[in-house]
């Protein structure tokens, strides 16, 4: 999995000429534009975890870009109880894209973020690599139950707390969690620095 950088919260997996890309934030259009030839790929996959503006912030001009530009019908795959409607009041025509709610391979996970947005975090397995990614979340519990068949696990962490995870609260889970032999990613970093400070540079990409 690859990240975007520093901007929006989002990543991206090629694999067998289809473009899978988690979250689709309000910085993520311009990076697509500089890094993908949209035509190339076979399919181009968007996850889509909660509907903030730095997950889903560009995906309607992506999916308006792919189709009116390629030709090519981006499928979003999303569990938000709004997004057909998200779509719909950005412009969007529901036949330019294809919604599913499910992919192969991949489960969503149901947790905490902030009231009134539902929020997802997910598992998906890539070749041989299973792969959790938190999404935005105030806690851990949900995906704990995953752990025994993980190598790869991204997590929201934060330097506040609250909406995300407070390191201080986790670090020590995440430690335990490292010794199972499951790589850890932290992501979201409202404070960068202080987080690679606490953490002791462990959990960077
Ligand atoms: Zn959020
Ligand atoms: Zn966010």
């Amino acid at each position: 999995m690859q990240v975007f950088g520093d901007k929006n919260n989002s990543a991206y997996i090629e694999v067998d000429n289809k473009l899978i890309i988690i979250d689709c934030g309000f910085t993520v259009f311009n990076e697509i534009k500089k890094r993908f030839d949209l035509k190339s790929y076979n399919s181009i996959n968007i996850i889509i975890t909660h509907l903030h503006n730095d997950h889903a912030g560009s995906l309607s001009q992506v999916i308006l870009y792919a189709y009116y530009i390629y030709g090519k019908k981006v499928t979003v795959i999303s569990k938000c109880k709004e997004i057909k409607k998200y779509l719909e009041i950005t412009g969007v025509d529901a036949n330019i894209y294809n919604l599913k709610e499910d992919m192969d391979n991949l489960e969503f996970i149901k947790t905490e973020h902030v009231k009134g947005i539902d929020s997802y975090g997910f598992k998906i397995k890539i070749k041989d690599k299973n792969i959790m990614y938190t999404g935005d979340t105030n806690t851990l519990q949900p995906f704990m139950p995953y752990l025994n068949n993980v190598d790869e696990f991204y997590v929201d962490v934060s330097k506040a707390g609250g909406v995300h995870l407070k390191i201080e609260d986790i670090i020590e889970v995440l430690k335990t969690i490292k010794k199972k032999g499951i790589d850890i990613y932290v992501m979201h970093l409202d404070d960068k620095a202080y987080i690679k400070n606490i953490t002791k540079g462990e959990f960077f990409i």
